[in-house]
Formats: C-alpha cells, sequence, structure tokens
C-alpha cells in the first residue's frame, strides 16, 4: 500500500550508505535508520496509534528522535515536535490543543507530563539524548519489516507549531505532499546529491532543521553529520569532511567570529544555506571576504516550507531571498484593499504553491482569514519583488510602525543604522507616543569600544532618511533578545520600551 512521503524517502534511500553520522563515531546508515523506523512504527501501533493520531515529540535532538519522525509516517501517525524549551505550563497548552494519543518526552520530564497526558488519555513513553527509553525498549521487540499504513498526498504528515515570535504558537497542518514537493524541490534547486555531508547543528523541532535539513538530505540519499546543537568551534573542525551547512544567521555571525574561519577551512564546502531570520548584508558581505563563499539565503515558514531561494548558479543577492522556487507562486499585495501590487511596490507577500499548508490545527476562523479567495496564504510578512525578480522582505506586517499616519518598514531604518561606523545591528520599533500615535525607536548594539552615541546617529540619519522615518530616540542594548531560532523579538522590545514617550 502506498505511503506518499515514506515511499518516496524509501526510494531514495541507498542501502548501505550512510544517513546520519553521530560525534562519537556511530554510522547509522539508511539501512539501519529505516530497520528502526519499522521496529519504532510496530511499538506505535501497539500502543493503541492509530492513522490520523498525533505523537507528540519533545525530546533532545538524536538519530532516534530523527527516526522516530520517519516511524509516525510509516504508521500513519501526524509528527507533532515540541521546543525543547518549553515548560510543563507551556506543554499543558500543546498537549490539551494537538490531542495527542503519545507523548514522547525524557525520563526527567515523565511524571510531569503524565499529569498532564494522562487524564486527556494519552500515553507517555520515552526517549533519552542517548538514544535510550521506554519507546526504543518497545520498539526492539518488534520486526524491522513493518507493514506501512497508507497515506494519499493531501493526509497530515505532521503538524508544527510556529515559533511564536509574533504571538501563540499556531499549529500548522502539513500534508505528505506539502512536505515531499517542498523537499524534492529544495532537492534539485540547490544539487544535493547523494555525495553531500551536511553538517546538522539546528534544532529538530522546527521546520528548518526537521524538514528542510532533514527531508532534502533524505531525498538526495546524502549523509548528515548530526551534531547536538551549534558549537562555531566543533562546526568548523567538520568542514573538511562536509560539503552543506544549513543555519540561521546567528551562525554565521559566529563563524564569523573564529579566526579559523578563512578559504582553507571551507574549501572543501560547497554551499552554505541561510534562513529562519534575515541574514544581515554585512554579515553576507564578509563571510565571502573571508571564505570566498557567498551564502545562499532562502524564505520560508512554518506555513509553507520554503517559498523563496537566492540561485544556485546565479547572483546571491545579498538582503534578498531570492527567487520564488518552481512550483511556488509569489505575489504582493496592498494590505488594505488586497489588490495586486505593481513590481517594485511594497506590500503583503501571499503565497501559492504545493508547499502550502492545510490550515491551522482547530483554528478555522484564523485559516479562513489567513488565506484569499483564490487560494494565496497571507504570509503576514512585507516585501518587495524588484525589477530582476528577487524578493525582499521588509519586516513583518505586525512590526510597521506608523507613525504620524505614515508608514515606517523597519528594515529600511535598520539597514541605515546598521551601516554606521560602530554598530554591531539594530532594531527599530514602534512605540506608543501621544503625539504621533508610534513613535519610531531604535535599539542599537554597538561594538565593543565604539564611541558612537545617540546625537551621532540621528545626525547621520539626517540626510539619509525622511524627518518621518527618523527615530524619535536611539536606546543602546548589550543585545538584542532573540528565541532559539535566532529571531529577534520584537514584541518583548515593544513591551520593554512601552512608557518610553509616556
Ligand atoms: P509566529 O508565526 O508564531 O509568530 P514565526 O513566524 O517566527 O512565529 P516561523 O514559521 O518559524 O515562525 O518563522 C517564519 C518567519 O520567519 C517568516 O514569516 C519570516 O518573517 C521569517 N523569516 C524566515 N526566513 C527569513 C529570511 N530569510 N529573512 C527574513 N525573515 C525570514
Ligand atoms: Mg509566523
Amino acid at each position: 500500500m502506498s505511503n506518499h512521503l515514506f515511499d518516496a524517502i524509501c526510494a531514495a534511500a541507498p542501502g548501505h550508505a550512510p544517513f546520519i553520522l553521530l560525534k562519537d563515531g556511530t554510522v547509522w546508515t539508511y539501512d539501519d535508520a529505516i530497520a528502526l523506523s519499522g521496529q519504532l512504527a510496530g511499538a506505535i501501533r501497539r500502543l493503541g496509534v492509530t492513522p490520523g493520531d498525533r505523537i507528540a515529540v519533545q525530546v533532545e535532538k538524536s538519530a532516534e528522535a530523527l527516526i522516530l519522525y520517519l516511524a509516525c509516517l510509516r504508521a500513519g501517525a501526524i509528527y507533532l515536535p515540541l521546543n525543547t524549551a518549553y515548560t510543563l505550563a507551556e506543554l499543558d497548552y500543546f498537549i490539551g490543543d494537538a490531542e495527542p494519543r503519545l507523548v514522547v518526552v525524557s525520563q526527567r520530564a515523565r511524571e510531569g507530563v503524565l499529569a498532564i497526558a494522562e487524564p486527556r488519555g494519552a500515553i507517555v513513553e520515552t526517549l533519552e539524548a542517548d538514544g535510550t527509553g521506554s519507546l526504543i525498549d518497545l520498539a526492539r521487540n518488534e520486526p524491522s519489516d513493518f507493514s506501512n499504513a497508507p497515506r494519499e498526498p493531501d493526509n497530515l504528515a505532521a503538524i508544527l507549531y510556529t515559533s511564536g515570535t509574533t504571538g501563540r504558537s499556531k499549529g500548522a497542518m502539513l500534508s505528505h505532499h506539502n512536505l515531499l514537493s517542498n523537499a524534492l524541490t529544495l532537492k534539485d534547486y540547490w544539487r544535493v546529491t547523494a555525495q553531500d555531508r551536511l553538517i546538522h547543528a539546528l534544532p529538530i523541532f522546527h521546520t528548518h532543521g526537521l524538514f528542510v535539513a532533514t527531508n532534502v538530505t533524505l531525498l538526495a540519499g546524502a549523509s548528515m553529520l548530526l551534531l547536538p546543537k551549534f558549537d562555531p568551534d566543533e562546526v568548523l573542525a567538520l568542514m573538511p569532511q562536509a560539503t552543506m551547512l544549513m543555519g540561521v544567521p546567528t551562525f554565521y555571525v559566529r563563524l564569523l567570529q573564529s579566526a579559523a574561519l578563512d578559504h582553507a577551512a571551507t574549501s572543501g564546502m560547497r554551499l552554505f544555506v541561510s534562513g529562519s531570520a534575515p541574514l544581515l548584508a554585512e554579515t553576507h558581505a564578509e563571510f565571502f571576504r573571508r571564505t570566498g563563499h557567498a551564502i545562499l539565503e532562502r524564505y520560508g515558514m512554518t506555513e509553507t516550507n520554503m517559498n523563496t531561494s537566492n540561485p544556485y548558479d546565479g547572483e546571491r543577492i545579498a538582503g534578498t531571498v531570492g527567487f520564488p522556487l518552481p512550483g511556488v507562486t509569489v505575489r504582493i499585495t496592498d494590505p488594505a484593499s488586497g489588490a495586486v501590487l505593481a513590481a517594485g511596490e511594497t506590500g503583503m507577500i501571499e503565497v501559492s504553491g504545493p508547499n502550502v499548508f492545510k490550515g491551522y490545527w482547530r483554528m478555522p476562523e484564523k485559516t479562513a482569514a489567513e488565506f484569499n479567495a483564490d487560494g494565496f496564504f497571507i504570509t503576514g510578512d512585507l516585501g518587495k519583488i524588484d525589477a530582476k525578480g528577487y524578493v525582499h522582505i521588509v519586516g513583518r506586517g505586525k512590526d510597521l510602525v506608523i507613525s504620524g499616519g505614515y508608514n515606517i518598514y523597519p528594515k529600511e531604518v535598520e539597514s541605515e543604522i546598521d551601516q554606521l561606523e560602530g554598530i554591531v545591528e539594530s532594531a527599530v520599533i514602534g512605540v506608543p507616543h501621544p503625539d504621533f500615535g508610534e513613535g519610531v525607536t531604535a535599539i542599537v548594539v554597538r561594538k565593543a569600544n565604539a564611541a558612537v552615541d545617540e546625537r551621532a546617529i540621528l545626525a547621520a540619519l539626517q540626510d539619509r532618511l525622511a524627518r518621518y522615518k527618523q527615530p524619535k530616540r536611539i536606546i543602546f542594548a548589550e543585545d538584542l533578545p532573540r528565541n532559539t531560532m535566532g529571531k529577534v523579538q520584537k514584541n518583548v522590545l515593544r513591551e520593554r520600551y512601552a512608557a518610553l514617550y509616556q
């Protein structure tokens, strides 16, 4: 019987070739991984999980945790990974919302989770960072040749919660075809082959590390060096054995801080990909200067997988997220009227394609509100498409500043500030202001020992930005608040400075 995504993974799997390599020298071949996925799927079925049931997983990163994702596909269950940073109180929301049949956590968390899960009819099993646990014990008693649950392209493969950067996380329902179509597209676009070896240092509860990194590797029959977390020295040391790195912008900022990063250290690498948050043009330029590699920036979100990418062969332009991927349509609309805007104009980014999700889990009204009548998903990101067809993101709709009746796109102001001498980075936000509605406010991180002060920055912006775009205040900070994916939490900044102009 056919199982849309897993069949494709299986067909691409090169048998005895390595899939996952660990720091301690352990190698999981494709055959090993598929065998354990069959055993885990058997254990899952024996626990009473039926196709369409959710399996919530909050565990440390390990080969077994990735293989559990494959097992869920095979059992027809909906994989529901959760950020390892979530507290018990947060888990309560997710378990209540998703109503999983099975919850997999570490032994340490088991007791607390049982109290939440059991009253809701869920079973709790364990999986540790070292790959042991009650679920693995159950799996060892199962045969590896599992008969896969039939799954159609439109059946759900996963519910993935968004990062919660702008508010409470929403569960994005992703079908087998959403995941498969996007992974195949990326594999071709980025020319990933069985010869590739990815340095995997991203978390696996987020679309970047889970679907982009893992599904692309699987569908190319490539391999990955699976690291528990990102450590710049470790990543640099592994580069001679690898060909690709996928990272959030902070990875690249931190790699640049290492004196060991140079042409020689990266000479065996084929591709550096960045996404999940905006990569500063300066980081892109500096990385190119130090290594000769132009970081390839792409744009995606939990709800849509990847939408756009800078080209593999053509020019990778810093500050842009490249072209719509094959099969994906991107358009820019007027946020107020919804009318499609002309090239070069800034507005709401809308997308459609086989990558776009099936809606938010148990939020029919929110789903209806975020889709247009003709099926385009309203991303919530603002941007434009330039004359060459490159997509530029100028920020999130929710971060747009409206001051004195004018729209101010934070990125425009941030780019000007970031170019000044002595500045590391900045975040521009709107803060309640008695006269202007919102006051443009810049939170700025300076380089160590930089002499630049508020007056100097304001003076430098005089001739560069229209008066209404110029910040009313510059506030210096040691760093910007970021979540686990390296995204700047502007809501935290807005709260922190809410009373600034009162
Ligand atoms: P929530 O939707 O819960 O507020 P979130 O939007 O941060 O959280 P994700 O789905 O993880 O959750 O992130 C998708 C968002 O990340 C995009 O909508 C976009 O704002 C941002 N993003 C992703 N890639 C890029 C990029 N290359 N440049 C700029 N922004 C990016
Ligand atoms: Mg979002």
